[in-house]
Formats: C-alpha cells, sequence, structure tokens
C-alpha cells in the first residue's frame, strides 16, 4: 500500500466527516501504538475517531476504494495484538466514542453501540433489577465491539457462557461502507445461514460492528461464595469434576495454584490462606435454594479433601476473592515480562493438564503461577520471564508455544478468551491442521475474500 494512498484517502475523509476526527500527530498516534499484549508496538499512520455510524461507513467506503488497511479498535485491552496495526500506513478507527445505551426490559434486550464498555451495559441493566451475565475481566474498559469482535468471555462463564450466547442482533459496516442488520431483537428467529456467529469473534477482519442488540438476565436473588482450600491440586481438580459430575453449576469456578497464591502474599501483602491450590464457588439462586446447594459444594470438596469457608457477607465476600482479584496485578507487577496464556481443555483433562504444565515450568526453571476459570476448562498459565534476558525470552517463548501444542493434544483450544491477533497466528495454524480439516482454511479464505475482497479489515492477523 503506498502512502500516497493513504494521504488521498485522509484527505476525503477529512473532507467528508469533519478534520478534527481524524489525528496524525505523533502524540496522539502513540496512545493508540500498543494494546495489552505490549509486545507488539506498530503506531498507526492515523487514528479516525467515529463518533455514528455515518463516520465508519466513510471510512470503510474511503479506505475500500483506495486500499488502505483500517485496524478497527474498542479500548485496546486485546492481549494478542489483535488492535494495533501488522502493516504499515494504516488507518486505526476508534469506536470509544460511539458509547449510547439502552435497556429494553419488556423486551429483555439491552441496545448497545459499539464504544460503550461491558461494565456500563451491566451497570445500567442493574438500575432495572437485570444484569449482562459475560464478565471479562477487562471489562470496566474493555467495549462492546471490541468483547464481540474477540468473543470475550469471563468469570461467569462457567454458567452463562460466552459473548456470542447473549447477541440477538448486531448491525455491521462492511467494506465499502455497505450497513448489514443480523439478527433480531427478539427471542426467536430463524432464517438462512448463522452470520451473526461469522462476525462474533472475527476479530475485525470482516466489518465493523457498529451496534448490538443483547440479552440480559435477571439479578440472581442471592449470591454465596464457597472457598476450598486444597493440600494437593489433583484434590482441587477432583472437587471441581465432583461439584460438575453431581449437577451443580455455580455461576463461577474459579482455580487458583500455589504459585499464584505465594505471589499474591508476596507481592501485594494479602493475608490469604496459603496450600498447594485454592477453588472459589460462587452459587447463585432463589434464597431458599442457595444455602442447600451451598451445603452439597462444600460437601464435594470437603470429600475430595479440601477444607472450606462459605459467606454471602459482601466483605466476607470479597475477603474469600481476593487472592484471585489480586492475582493478574501480583504476577504483572512482580515481574516486567510476562507471557500469559489462555488455554482451555476438556473439563475431563484438567488434571493432566495441570500436571503436564507443572513439568514444563521444572523443565525451563520460570515461574509460571496459574489460574483460571476451571469451570469452563479456561486455564491461564502466566508464563514470567525478564525481557532483557535473551535465554528467558527464548524460553518464555517456547513454553508459550508448547503450552498451546499441550492443549490441542489434549484436545482442547488454544485461546478460550484471549484470541488469536498476532501472537497466536502459528499456534492457530497448528489447531486448525490438527483437528479443522483440510478445507477449513479454503472456506474461510474464501469468506474473507468475498466481503473484504481488497483485504483491507486488520491484515495480518489471524491467518490473514
Ligand atoms: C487485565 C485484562 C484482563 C482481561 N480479561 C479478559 C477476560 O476475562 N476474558 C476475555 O475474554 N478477555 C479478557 N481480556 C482481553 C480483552 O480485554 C478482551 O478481548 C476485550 O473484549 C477486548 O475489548 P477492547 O474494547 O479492548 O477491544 P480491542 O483490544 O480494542 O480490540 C480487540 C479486537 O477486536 C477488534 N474490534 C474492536 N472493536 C471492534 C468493532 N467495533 N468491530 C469490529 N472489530 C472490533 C479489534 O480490531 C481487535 O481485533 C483481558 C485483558 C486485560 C488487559
Amino acid at each position: 500500500m503506498l502512502a500516497s494512498s493513504l494521504s488521498n484517502a485522509l484527505s476525503e475523509i477529512r473532507r467528508k466527516i469533519g478534520k478534527e476526527k481524524v489525528l496524525t500527530e505523533p502524540e496522539d498516534l502513540y496512545a493508540y501504538s500498543l494494546d495489552a499484549s505490549t509486545e507488539h508496538k506498530t503506531p498507526p499512520s492515523a487514528v479516525v475517531r467515529a463518533y455514528s455510524e455515518d463516520d465508519v461507513r466513510v471510512v470503510l467506503e474511503v479506505a475500500n476504494k483506495r486500499k488502505v488497511p483500517v485496524v478497527p479498535r474498542g479500548s485496546g485491552t486485546s492481549l494478542t495484538g489483535a488492535s494495533v496495526p501488522a502493516v504499515p500506513n494504516s488507518i486505526l478507527l476508534d469506536l470509544s466514542p460511539m458509547n449510547g445505551i439502552e435497556v429494553c426490559i419488556e423486551d429483555g434486550y439491552v441496545m448497545a453501540e459499539a464504544g460503550a464498555t461491558v461494565l456500563q451495559v451491566d451497570q445500567e441493566c442493574r438500575k432495572y433489577g437485570f444484569f449482562f451475565p459475560p464478565d471479562p475481566a477487562s471489562s470496566r474498559i474493555a467495549t462492546i465491539g471490541g468483547a464481540l469482535a474477540e468473543n470475550a468471555g469471563g468469570l461467569r462463564g462457567a454458567k452463562f457462557g460466552v459473548m456470542k450466547n447473549w447477541v440477538l442482533a448486531m448491525e455491521v459496516i462492511v467494506p465499502g461502507g455497505k450497513k448489514i442488520r443480523i439478527g433480531e431483537p427478539v427471542y426467536k428467529w430463524r432464517w438462512g445461514p448463522d452470520l451473526l456467529s461469522l462476525f462474533i469473534g472475527s476479530e475485525g477482519t470482516l466489518g465493523v460492528i457498529t451496534r448490538a442488540w443483547l440479552k440480559i438476565h435477571p439479578l440472581p436473588e442471592k449470591v454465596v461464595r464457597v472457598l476450598g482450600l486444597f493440600d494437593r491440586i489433583e484434590n482441587a481438580g477432583k472437587a471441581i469434576s465432583e461439584i460438575r459430575r453431581r449437577g451443580y453449576v455455580p455461576m463461577i469456578l474459579e482455580l487458583l495454584d500455589r504459585e499464584t497464591i505465594e505471589i499474591v502474599r508476596e507481592v501485594l501483602g494479602y493475608d490469604v490462606p496459603l496450600g498447594e491450590a485454592m477453588v472459589i464457588a460462587d452459587i447463585d439462586g432463589p434464597e431458599e435454594a442457595v444455602w442447600r446447594i451451598v451445603k452439597e459444594v462444600r460437601k464435594a470438596m470437603e470429600e475430595s479433601g479440601g477444607e472450606t469457608t462459605a459467606s454471602d457477607d459482601p466483605e466476607e465476600m470479597e475477603q474469600l476473592y481476593l487472592a484471585r482479584q489480586g492475582a493478574y496485578a501480583a504476577v504483572t507487577r512482580a515481574y516486567p515480562g510476562v507471557l500469559l496464556e489462555d488455554i482451555t481443555v476438556p473439563l475431563s483433562k484438567l488434571m493432566i493438564a495441570l500436571r503436564e504444565l507443572d513439568k514444563l515450568r521444572k523443565e525451563y526453571g520460570l515461574r509460571m503461577p496459574i489460574f483460571g476459570h476451571a469451570g469452563d476448562g479456561n486455564l491461564h498459565p502466566n508464563i514470567c520471564f525478564d525481557p532483557e534476558d535473551p535465554e528467558q525470552v527464548r524460553k518464555a517463548r517456547e513454553m508459550f508455544l508448547k503450552t498451546g501444542k499441550l492443549a490441542i493434544e489434549l484436545g482442547g483450544a488454544i485461546s478460550g478468551e484471549h484470541g488469536i491477533g498476532i501472537s497466536k497466528k502459528d499456534l492457530f495454524l497448528e489447531e486448525i491442521k490438527a483437528v479443522r480439516g483440510e478445507g477449513y482454511i479454503e472456506l474461510v479464505t474464501q469468506i474473507k475474500e468475498l466481503l473484504d475482497p481488497n483485504g483491507i479489515m486488520n491484515p495480518g492477523k489471524l491467518w490473514f
């Protein structure tokens, strides 16, 4: 792509939507040159701040005509380089100014523009006694558009799934500037292939999501938190399987290993109980049922060798959650370099995965605290290293690759939440080759070429 095409595109965009929405000063671009992965640093050549659907339409029309790459961006919390340009002369399209929210209780949905944050959407629903279940840990800043484009999940995924489970309809602008409305804001509709699923999780490589109609859920009447402490990680794994096998689906079901608990204690000074593993479960439901289920969940943990505590007192619940809440902050504060893995394995393979990961950390001698959403098999091994030490950098990268390969071998997925972006491109190709069949790449490449014939949407991501 020629710099002259970019310059002509920017002149046309300025003329059509106003020059104040187009940023090209280095100090403005710097803020957009990173995402939360921090390892991919490419400043865009320009940033367009979209305030309306029309702004998005103009950018995709002009960029498509002049073959200029466009990187959609919400809040830039991607952990894989997905929201920074992978190629030069790109326009970064910032959707954060488009942040309207409308709750419709009667029809059971919330309409959110792409730039509204996940937390803002949840908080609006709570005013009416409802909530929005998907809760990425980044929900305070992550946007609805970014969360849809990444098919994000979170703690409550153990019970409520991920973003795609909550979408009724979306509006998308495709290259060339045409608007597509997919789905309807009703709880049942059926026609044709499911195009919602095509765009959800496509990481900004097919089009720009401008708004979505999302299902909402009544707030639980009661939530009780249970903490189980285990002297062997295998027993924590057994407890998790037992809870599920006995038919209980906690709203959150989290696992922390000893290294995580130690780092939280060392770095943040939190007084959290030390054990080989900790399991935290939130049980929700009607008042009369919750305590009965809590008793059963505690029994499953205790029969698996754990010591348990439970509380419905808000302050005590916070205390029980302290180790999990501080985990990522403690790790990133302790180590300047952290590769945050995000694999998912079948629940039956959770313990094998933890054992293999333990072997890996012993083999490489790097610290790797592991926590995660064990209720849905999603683990976050945090590979800690010194970025100034080339040997440690090499080891960390090898561990990252081996962790992904382990997930593939165990019949799982290389990413449960954080997506592919740039960081996991190679691993993604391995996963495709291993399990998705020969025709997969061909089919998806044809879909990409159909929707984005000039290849302007977020090039260099996924395998495009
Ligand atoms: C501390 C921390 C905790 C996290 N915890 C979780 C977690 O629990 N679960 C989880 O799933 N993720 C988590 N993440 C990853 C990340 O926050 C999520 O993927 C989030 O949904 C990204 O939202 P964003 O607005 O920041 O998107 P961005 O980073 O701006 O963009 C992400 C991707 O979406 C595309 N995109 C953005 N907006 C649009 C749009 N409107 N239309 C089309 N494409 C678009 C971008 O091009 C990019 O490919 C975490 C990140 C951090 C830093």
